[in-house]
Parts: structure tokens; sequence; C-alpha cells
């Protein structure tokens, strides 16, 4: 079959590999429709991880059941489904309490497993023809048949989630104001969540024009950090008073803004952000320890973070992987019933072989490019 693969830092190609097949009595295989490429795959792909060439990036994927282990009980041949992007056993004691990203049965020596990452245990991704998913009674979210909602459908295997878990880490609540900083798809799905759960005033922050459009276009207040201290212009929006919660929907990647040497910006800003006993939700990625010795990138998210300030106004934080399981099921009803629409981030959708160039395209934030989907032909 085709699939993306990862070669060198700025280079995925579309390569032949050898097809998938069921290995646990316990797995499915499925046919891929679609599959996203996330701002996560730019880690990789950017080459600040440490992931080894030959990588099938993917972790994003929907599909039609093809073939189906002994041991599965529940789904069936020609089902369709989407695979949350943490692959996770359903029986550990983190699974069993709702933490599907913390997983302890499917990566060993680390919690939580994914499709087609880089220390995220063996499973291959689904930028691809064919995707195995293991303990697939568990992993696959059924979906109505057809094909209607496809867009909307592809984003419960990791943005709307992820977004949603961010509004769950900082406790959202019904007519709360909250920042959400970075207006990539993870940033815009939170903000979407928030406004879900009736938040009364939402910001985004980003700098990109057309990204911080679609925030406005869901009824948020955009903010440019290009035009000054986003903080401060937050809030002199709300009479010098902070919002009640923020997100970091950014990570360690994050611009620095002209004039400013300190990295890691993000994190410290939304500090600044909240106001005191206030609570941040974290889902921007801080590259975690490399046990054969920090990169630079992980020291970053290591070691700048001003635990003084958030001592200081007696904030609370949540951070991690997205535990997807938890609420796509949820998302997804009500997808089914027209209460939300996800897609409104996605803006190209390409076969399979244009990878390289959407790659390469996605990851300049070319003007235009927010959220991509491959389709395999
Ligand atoms: P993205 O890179 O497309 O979006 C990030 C946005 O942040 C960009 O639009 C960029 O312009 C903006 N930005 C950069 N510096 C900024 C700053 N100082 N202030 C405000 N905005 C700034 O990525 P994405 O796909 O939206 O993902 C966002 C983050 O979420 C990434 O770190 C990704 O790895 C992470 N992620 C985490 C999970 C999880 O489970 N926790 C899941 C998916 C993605
Ligand atoms: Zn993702």
């Amino acid at each position: 079959m085709k699939a993306v693969v990862y070669q060198e830092p700025f280079r995925v190609t579309v390569e032949t590999v050898e097809d998938p097949r069921i290995e646990q009595p316990t797995d499915v295989v499925i046919k891929i429709t679609t599959s996203a490429i996330c701002g996560s795959d730019l880690h990789m792909y950017e080459g600040r991880t440490g992931a080894e060439p030959g990588i099938v990036f993917g972790h994003e994927n929907m599909g039609i059941v093809q073939e189906v282990g002994s041991g599965v009980a529940r789904v069936r041949k020609g089902d369709r489904v989407v695979l949350p992007f943490n692959v996770a056993c359903g029986f550990c004691r983190n699974c069993l309490a709702g933490n599907t990203g913390f997983c302890l049965t499917v990566n060993e020596g680390f919690a939580g497993g994914a499709y087609g990452y880089v220390s995220m245990g063996p499973y291959r991704g689904g930028q691809a023809e064919y995707l195995r998913v293991p303990f697939a009674d568990f992993n696959c979210l059924r979906l109505p048949p057809g094909d209607e909602h496809e867009d909307d459908f592809a984003l419960l295997a990791d943005i709307f989630p992820t977004g949603y878990h961010a509004t769950e880490l900082a406790r959202v609540s019904p007519g709360e104001t909250v920042s959400v900083f970075g207006a990539g798809p993870v940033g815009l799905m939170a903000a979407y969540s928030a406004l879900i759960r009736g938040a009364s005033r939402v910001f985004v922050v980003d700098k990109q024009p057309d990204r911080l459009r679609l925030a406005e276009q869901i009824g948020a207040t955009p903010i440019d950090f290009s035009q000054g201290d986003a903080a401060e212009q937050i809030k002199d929006r709300l009479g010098g008073e902070g919002t009640d919660k923020g997100i970091d929907a950014v990570g360690y990647q994050a611009t620095v803004p002209e004039g400013d040497e300190q990295p890691a910006m993000v994190l410290n800003t939304l500090v600044e952000t909240v106001r005191p006993t206030g609570a941040l939700g974290v889902v921007g990625l801080y590259v975690p320890s490399d046990p054969g010795g920090p990169t630079e990138s992980a020291k970053i998210g290591e070691l700048l973070f001003k635990t003084g300030r958030f001592f200081e106004k007696g904030l609370r934080m949540g951070t991690g992987q997205a535990n997807v399981k938890a609420y796509n099921r949820q998302l997804r009803d009500l997808i089914i019933a027209d209460r939300a629409t996800p897609s409104f981030v996605v803006s190209q959708h390409l076969p399979l072989d244009s990878a390289p160039e959407a790659y390469q395209r996605f990851d300049q934030r070319e003007n235009g490019w927010t959220k991509v989907l491959l389709q395999p032909a």
C-alpha cells in the first residue's frame, strides 16, 4: 500500500510499504477514507523530536473496517469508524478512569500510545491506504454509515476532543471569560468548545490574519500579538481584569514577539492573562524529556516556566495528551444533531500523493492552510 513516510527534516515521501495485517485477535484493519495532518506532525517533520526515518505519519484517522480479528466482539466489517489518536487498552487503571491519553498497557515505559508518533509506541500511522487498530472494540468509535459529515467526524480523532479537553482542564463554566493562545486548528477547536460550554467571551491570540478571521467567524474576539502584549490587550478589553480561564494551544514552538528574548513565552503570558485563582488548560505540546539526553527544544519545554508568578496568583493548571475517548462519543452526537460543525477549520482536501507538498505548505503556515485532510484515492 501507499503511505506517507518521514525521510529527514522537512522531507516526507509517499512510498509503497507492507500492508498492515491482523497481529492480535483484538485488532482490526481499516481502509482509510480520511487522515489529517496535525500541528503535532510538524514537530517530527521539522526534525525537533529525533524521529527515525521510516516512520509512517498519521494519528488523525477514519475509515471503513476491512478485516476483523477473531477476538473482536462489537466492531464489524464495513463499519464506518473514527480512531481516537491515542491507542488505549480500555482496561488499565488509567483507561478505567477515563484517562485514555495515559494508557499504561500500550506503550511500555511511557504513559500513552498513538499512531504514527515518535516515542508513542510501535503503532504505524494512518496517512496511508490501510491501518491496523489494536484493541479495536475500545479504539473504534462507530459513525453513521454513508459519507455525510466526513470532515466533521475526521476531526473527532484529535483536534475537536483536544480543544474540548483544554476547556475541561481549565474547567470552563457557563458565563466565564476565556483566553485561548494559538488560532491553529487546536486553538480554534478550544475556542469553539469554550463557546459550546457557554463561555460569555472568548479571546483568541495569534498573529495570522486568516486564522484570526476564523476565530472571529465563530464569535470569538481576535487578538493580534504582533500588535502589542497579548495579556495587556485582553485586560484592556476587560477593564483591567484578566480572563477567568486560559488555554495554551501553541506549545514550546511559540513565536517570540519581536524584541523579547525569552522562549516558551505562551505559558508565562497566560499566567499574566488569567485572573488570580483562575485555571489554565495546556494542550500545546511541550516536548517530553529525551531518555538519550534532553534536546534543545526539550530543555526549553522544561525549564522556563515562571512558577513564582503561578504560585503568587494561586492558579491551577492541567496538561497532557487529550483523553479523546472521554469526549468523542458526545462530540460525535453534537455533530449528528447539527449542534457542532468543527469542519469550519478544514481548508484543503488532497490526495495522499500530495502529502510532500501539503506538509511543506502547512509547515510554512501559508495563508489559507489551516487544516489539511489527506484522502487516499
Ligand atoms: P499550529 O502550529 O497549526 O498552531 C499553532 C498556532 O499558534 C499558529 O497559528 C501560530 O501562529 C500560533 N502562535 C505561535 N506563537 C504564538 C504566540 N506566542 N502566541 C499566540 N499564538 C502563537 O498547531 P495546532 O495543530 O493547532 O496544534 C497546536 C499545539 O497543540 C501543538 O503544540 C500540537 O502539538 C498540540 N497538540 C496537542 C494535543 C494533545 O493531546 N495535548 C493534540 C493535538 C495537538
Ligand atoms: Zn493531531
